[in-house]
């Protein structure tokens, strides 16, 4: 047995990273003494706005309140479905049930992992529960066809809200995730691509109704302070925004190294037999995760894990098959795919401060299983 230890993910090395910039941040925020929605929020709603290229961002207090609010914003609730996956975070689908509507699972294509776009189109044809929006989930870090989905969205009249909560940066004939549908939510949660020191959200959109709506939700429904909608509390505090503020000049080159440790990773197991991610021509992948398959799953996992070699599975159990969604949600007939795969996943550590010689020891220890 070896004595190291590489873990699948390492939010602390994210901070000791950037950790002189982090400390002075927080410093100012500590003695700014202004600590909820102050200008740390407004500056980094500004930049990540443009990093996205949309014309508004709206931080909140996580990403399923994100994905929560972006419903609420377009008046989404009772009565109303939406369309999406059930081989994603729990998050999208109790955020769909926290506005109120009623998720429909579809399955995801195998090769991918993302939301079957031939599956949206029957349940649009055919539900009679008429879905009011599809939510795709850009899973591990690669984008669902946007143009294709936008296509069937147009032609059925529905709305599109995109889940990035693992896909900041990422983007579909070079355009970022976020911009494409009617609103996006990201997760800023410590292990994301880009990650808070605590929890975190933020919703991007063109549309400027829209992001004043989602405004006042997030606040107790005020305009000055006045009630005029329902709302809550859904605040991105000011010491969260410092550190976004830091952490996000950095993303993208942190993205192209998780690249190239995936390149690292396809290089090194493309002899072995597991099956390794596919990349749609037209996406560009951030490998929030890196995910593998096999038919020798657990016992792989167990041997890296004898090695040394910490890995996950994102996820174990489908969310309709978990006993809190478990045969109440309309699904698509079939959800082959996803109940297939969860068998046999695997993602293996990845993070931008993983080093070679560590990417070197995963690859080792995989092939030494594969053997
Ligand atoms: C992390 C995640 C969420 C939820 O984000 P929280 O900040 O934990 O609420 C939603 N969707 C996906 C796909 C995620 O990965």
């Amino acid at each position: 047995m070896s004595i190291l230890t590489i873990p699948q993910n390492n939010p602390k090395a994210g901070y000791l990273a950037h950790q002189t910039e982090i400390d002075a941040a927080i410093r100012e925020v500590l003695e700014s003494g202004w600590y909820i929605l102050g200008k740390q929020v407004t500056q980094f709603e500004e930049k990540f706005a443009a990093f996205v290229g949309v014309n508004h961002a709206i931080g909140v207090a996580n990403g399923t309140d994100a994905l929560h609010l972006a419903l609420r914003g377009l008046e989404i609730g009772a009565g109303d479905s939406v369309i999406t996956v059930s081989h994603t975070a729990v998050a999208t689908v109790a955020a769909i049930e926290l506005a109120g509507a009623t998720p429909i699972l579809v399955d995801v294509d195998p090769n991918t992992y993302l939301m079957d776009l031939n599956q949206v189109e029957e349940v649009l044809r055919s539900f009679t529960l008429r879905p009011k929006a599809i939510l795709p989930v850009h899973l591990y870090g690669q984008m669902v066809d946007m143009p294709a989905l936008l296509g069937l969205a147009h032609a059925y009249g529905a709305r599109v809200i995109e889940d990035c909560s693992q896909a900041h940066g990422a983007a579909w004939q070079g355009q970022q995730a976020g911009s494409f549908g009617d609103v996006a939510a990201f997760s800023l949660y410590p292990t994301k691509n880009l990650g808070a020191l605590g929890d975190g959200g933020v919703i991007a959109t063109h549309n400027q109704a829209l992001a004043a709506r989602i405004r006042q939700l997030r606040e107790y429904g005020w305009e000055q302070r006045i009630s005029q909608i329902p709302g809550l509390n859904s605040r991105l505090d000011e010491m969260q925004a410092a550190i976004l503020r830091v952490k996000l000049p950095y993303l993208a080159g942190e993205n192209a190294r998780r690249q190239t440790i995936a390149h690292e990773y396809k290089r090194g197991l493309s002899a072995t037999g597991f099956t390794l991610p596919v990349v749609a021509p037209p996406a560009a992948h951030v490998y929030h995760q890196f995910v593998i398959r096999t038919a020798q799953r657990d016992r792989l996992q167990q041997w890296l894990r004898q090695q040394g070699i910490s890995t996950l599975i994102h996820y174990p159990q489908p969310v309709h098959l978990q006993p809190a969604y478990m045969h109440r949600l309309p699904t698509s007939p079939s959800l082959a795919q996803t109940e297939r795969i969860v068998q046999e996943i695997l993602s293996l550590p990845i993070f931008p401060q993983l080093n070679d010689v560590e990417v070197a020891s995963v690859i080792d220890g995989l092939g030494a299983f594969a053997c």
